[in-house]
This record gives C-alpha cells, structure tokens and sequence, in this order.
C-alpha cells in the first residue's frame, strides 16, 4: 500500500517534470520562431538619376520568415521629410491567412501635389516584419535613394531658317537645347529624325538631317521634339514650306525569260517557296524580301556618326545613262495582267559592264555584303544619318570599316540581286529613309539646304 504510494508520487513528478520540459522545449522553439533574425530584402525598380514632375517608383518587400509588418516611404530634401507611405500588415493579414511574405508597393512622386522644388532630393525606404526583436519592432532593412528632381522641360531654340523641303527630299535643321536631353529630334510626321551634337564645339547644338518621304503628302506636318532626363518632353515649331514633286509610273513586263534566269538565285533564302509556281516566287522575292532588306538596310541609321565626313557635291556613276527615277512607281506585268506594284526607291545608272564605281563621297564603309534583292552591296556612312548604297555589283572592293574618300573604286556594276541587266542602283538615305540622290548630285541645291546652314549657324556662335 505505502509503496504504491510513493510509486505514484514519483510518476506524478515525472509528469511534470515532462510537461515543464515540453513546455520550455516549445517556448524555446516559439522564441527561436519568433525572435528571428532575418531581415526584409527589397526589390525595386532602379530609381532614376532624374526624377520628373510625376513619377512612380515600385517595387517589393519580401521576408520569408515572420512577414513584411511595415512599410514607410519617407522623401527628404534640404531639411525637410515628407511621408510618402506609412502602413502596417497584420500578421494574418494575407488571403490566405498567413503572414505577408511578399508587399508591393508604388511610390508616386508628384512634385507640384507635395511641392517639392527642383533640386536633390533623397528618398528612403524602410520595412520591418512581425519579429519580436528590436523590442517586438522586428528586424528593419532600408533602402536610400539621391536623385535630382527636374520639372522644368528643356528649352529648344531653331537656329536653322528657311526649310524647303520637297517630297523625298532632304533637308537640315540645327538647334540648341538648354539641357542634356535623353532624346530630341525632329518628327517629320510620324518619321523621327535623331538629332546628336557634335559638329559644333558647343554641345548644345544639335543637327537633325531629316527627309520626306516620297509617299508624305504636302500638308506633312514637322517640329523639333526634345525629352530631358527626368522625362520632361517639350516641342518647338519651326518655318518649313513643302514642295511638291511628282513621280513616274512605270510598267515593266515580267518575261518567264527573266523569272527563269533571276529566281534560282534566291532559292536559298528563308521562306522560299520552292514548291509554288514562278508568279509566288516572283511576289516572295519582290515583295517579302524586298521589305525584309529595306528593313535591315533602314535600319543602319544608329550606326551613323556625328561627323561630317563628305564635302561639296555628291558623284554620280561616270559615263552613265539614267535608266529608271527616284520613286518611279512600278506596276509589274506578266502574261498581260498586272501583279505587283513597288516603289522604286534609287536610281538606276547604265555604263559599260563591271563598270568601277567610285564613292560618291568620302565616309565609312558599314555594309559590304550580299542583301537580297540588292545583290552585292556597299553602303557609306557619311555622317549624321546620311548614307549612300550601291548595289547589284558584280564584286566589291571594300570591307565594313574601311575609310574611303570620294571617288575611291569600292566595287564593279553587275547584275547580283534583282536585277535583269548590267546596272548601278544607287540610292541616298537619311537615318531610316531614302530620299532623292538628285538634290545630293546637285551642287547649288547643297549650298543651299545645308553648307550655307552650317556655316550661318557657326556664324553666330562667333
Ligand atoms: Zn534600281
């Protein structure tokens, strides 16, 4: 009796000596759980050197263990501390119940609401989440941001006058931005034409060569766009005056002499049609190839430098008779019927065959290769967007990269690409589009729209 007694008293202490330790064991974990250590990491969207009038920065808190419980956004400039976001996540708060482990956020920035001034500004962005350390403040993490606050849109000066410009033609515009700007230019409709700095010691003088294209119709309308860093966009008007120009139709006879002779040369191209009839190879070939290397060829504008390379009148094929205008509308007929349509956008130059042909001016050679439809070719960089090609060349005598001065024997005429006879096609391009080789060929024409503009502008910096 006395023994079994002291039997259950000891398995009374036992009892609790086990649920004493379970329950230190579990407040041990509770505190290890609740006292973690890991701080809140933030992602956000790098913020810009230059902040405009409006804008928003967003990004995330994230923290894996207890949960995001705070979030403050503060905006500091001089002495001065604006609360931009204060807010605070239960610990359940989430849709399912459990604790935030990731918040986004989005901070708008709106300068004249907070009346902030243009100057430097700093921002800082603090999270906690649901730990108890930091006396039940949980573990912080920050992030501070500098940045110049700019509302102010740059200004833009024309300081070129008089801008006649014909349809697809070329023509110049020089301006001063009162700031560095991320971009500017002139929009000549919807085509944008860069301007970059650079001729001029000052470099806040720009030069946009621009160009109409040969389809813009005369009521075009044109101005100079600027955006500054922070992306304040400001426009300016300038005196143009547009003249017309018509253009040729041309109907030229496709014979199956000339599809059976030129088509097996694009057999290899992607997307050939190889099992449909000669009328499908004849429109792939004029049609999604043609489009395909004015694309790449439009595209070179980027690669330009800002530099005037070339001098006085641009030449012209030696010896040569014109065999087909700039923009001559062509409507292609095979067995009577008319099926297809292009514009042809350079002009053809007869000579002898494998003619040399020399460069119409000095500039960088970007492109000597085989494109399509133009066969071998060779493009030159002359400086501020402005380009000329050669094409359908039976070889070329230059690499990409080299220097060549006007007048240097680059390749020989031919027949490559899609061509019937010995020919030169040659073409002028400004940035993204091609414009009339005459006005380039014409030496009163570039006094005129451009040198006289150049030197009038330097004129004035004196
Ligand atoms: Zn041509």
């Amino acid at each position: 009796m006395f023994k079994q007694k002291g039997k259950k008293k000891k398995f009374k202490i036992w009892i609790i000596i086990i649920g004493l330790l379970l329950i230190l064991l579990l407040g041990i974990l509770a505190a290890v759980v609740k006292f973690e250590g890991e701080k809140p990491v933030m992602e956000i969207e790098p913020v810009p050197g230059y902040v405009g009038a409006d804008t928003t920065i967003t990004g995330k808190a994230i923290d894996r263990k207890s949960g995001i419980r705070k979030l403050q956004v503060v905006l500091r400039q001089n002495d001065r501390d604006e609360l931009l976001l204060e807010q605070e996540y239960l610990s359940d708060a989430g849709e399912e119940k459990s604790p935030r482990h990731q918040v986004p956020f989005s901070i708008q920035i709106d300068t004249r609401q907070l009346k902030i001034d243009d100057g430097p500004a700093s921002m800082q962005i603090s999270a906690w989440d649901h730990s108890w350390r930091h006396r039940f403040e949980g573990n912080r993490a920050d992030i501070e941001a500098d940045f110049f606050i700019d509302t102010r849109p740059p200004d833009i000066e024309v300081l070129s006058t008089s801008h006649n410009i014909y349809q697809g033609g070329s023509g110049l515009v020089i301006y001063r931005l009162s700031e560095v700007c991320d971009i500017s230019g002139v929009y000549v409709g919807d085509d944008f034409f860069p301007g970059r700095s650079g001729y001029y010691p000052d470099d806040d003088l720009y030069l946009a060569f621009i160009a109409l294209a040969s389809h813009h119709g005369r009521d075009t309308q044109m101005h100079v766009h600027a955006k500054d860093l922070a992306g304040n966009t400001s426009r300016r008007g300038f005196y143009y005056r547009v003249l017309g120009r018509s253009f040729k139709t041309d109907t030229i006879n496709i014979s199956d002499a000339f599809l059976n002779m030129k088509l097996s040369e694009f057999y290899a191209m992607d997307g050939w049609p190889a099992d449909a009839d000669m009328v499908a190879q004849f429109l792939f070939v004029n049609k999604t190839l043609r489009e395909k290397n004015n694309a790449a060829i439009l595209g070179l504008g980027p690669k330009s430098e800002p530099r005037i390379y070339w001098q006085n009148m641009f030449g012209r094929l030696p010896n040569s008779a014109q065999q087909a205008g700039f923009a001559d509308h062509r409507l292609y007929r095979y067995n009577g019927e008319i099926i297809d349509e292009a514009t042809h956008l350079g002009i053809d130059l007869a000579s002898v065959q494998q003619a040399p042909v020399p460069a119409a001016n000095a500039g960088r050679v970007v492109i000597a290769d085989y494109i399509g439809i133009y066969g071998n070719t060779v493009i030159i960089d002359h400086g501020f967007g402005l380009f000329s090609l050669y094409s359908h060349l039976s070889k070329t005598m230059v690499a990409s990269g080299d220097m060549v001065s006007k007048d240097d024997i680059i390749g020989h005429t031919g027949t490559s690409g899609w061509a019937g006879g010995d020919h030169l096609h040659f073409s002028m391009i400004v940035n993204h589009v091609f414009v009339n080789p005459v006005e380039w060929w014409d030496a009163s024409w570039i006094k005129h729209n451009i040198t006289d503009k150049l030197d009038s502008v330097a004129s004035q910096q004196e």
